[in-house]
């Protein structure tokens, strides 16, 4: 086996447990922080050159079963992993790659315009601030100004108040989504689990965020589990996964087991 001699117990057992019976999992992941390490700005990920071929054999021996939940715009999940052919729900369960069973979320919007500008205002207000624009979802970046994460809250929050949207904030590592009521990756993960192969099946998620937390609550009332990738938002000490790198460890095991 693969796993290094390091790796948490619940890692092995999981291991042991998928190599034995693959028909009975679901395995899904977030993408950054989780399969790549968090970058300065979200266009300078490293995206190691073998992450997408061992995601592919993974998905192969789970006879499809394996699901990347993000936040990003899927295309651009896509270019990074997309030659791994692998299912996908991008913006918080907004966008998918799969036509939607009954249930699913609405196609992808973009922000309205009143709120695009308000946004502008504060982010150009800040030299730090940098907003990224996803379509229906903006994030506004402060990793450049940590100390100002607060005072960028309370002018978002001020402004879905004011303009009485119907959008809701969700904090990151260094980011503050504003994202619209009524998805989330919990509802992207509910989205796969009606869907074959993965119905049926245990779901365990891979992450590192808050709004990762959505998504293990889902697996968790699904009968699966949550595992966390500790950084930032999850403090490092009785987390499975240390860091991302160990993430693609446990991938880089599966698939070598898949051979
Ligand atoms: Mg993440």
């Amino acid at each position: 086996m693969l796993v290094t001699p390091s790796a948490h117990p619940v890692l092995a057992d999981l291991m042991a447990q998928i190599t034995a019976r693959p028909d009975r999992y679901a395995l899904f992941s977030d993408f950054d922080g989780t399969l790549v390490e968090i970058a300065e700005r979200p266009e300078e990920v490293m995206v190691p050159a073998d992450l997408a071929t061992n995601l592919g054999r993974v998905r192969t021996m789970l006879g499809g079963a394996l699901g990347i939940i993000t936040g990003r715009p899927l295309r651009q999940v896509a270019e990074y992993i997309g030659a791994a052919g692998l299912e996908a729900s991008g913006l918080h369960g907004i966008e998918f790659n799969f036509p939607l069973t009954a249930g699913g979320s609405p196609a992808a919007l973009e922000a309205p315009r009143e709120l695009i500008a308000e946004v502008v205002k504060i982010v150009a207000a800040e030299p730090g601030f940098r907003l990224e624009n996803k379509g229906a979802i903006l994030t506004v970046h402060f990793r450049q100004v940590p100390a100002a994460g607060g005072r960028l809250r309370a002018a978002l929050e001020e402004v879905i108040d004011r303009l009485n949207l119907d959008h809701h904030l969700k904090d990151g590592r260094a980011v503050i989504e504003i994202i619209p009521n009524g998805t989330s990756k919990g509802t992207a993960l509910a989205e796969f689990m009606r869907r074959t192969p993965y119905a049926g099946r245990i779901p365990v998620m891979m992450g590192d965020d808050k709004a990762d937390e959505d998504a293990f609550a889902v697996a968790q009332a699904s009968g699966g589990f949550g595992l966390k990738v500790a950084g930032e938002h999850f403090r490092a000490g009785d987390e499975p996964f240390r860091h991302a790198g160990e993430v693609r460890d446990f991938i880089a095991a599966l698939a070598a087991h898949s051979r």
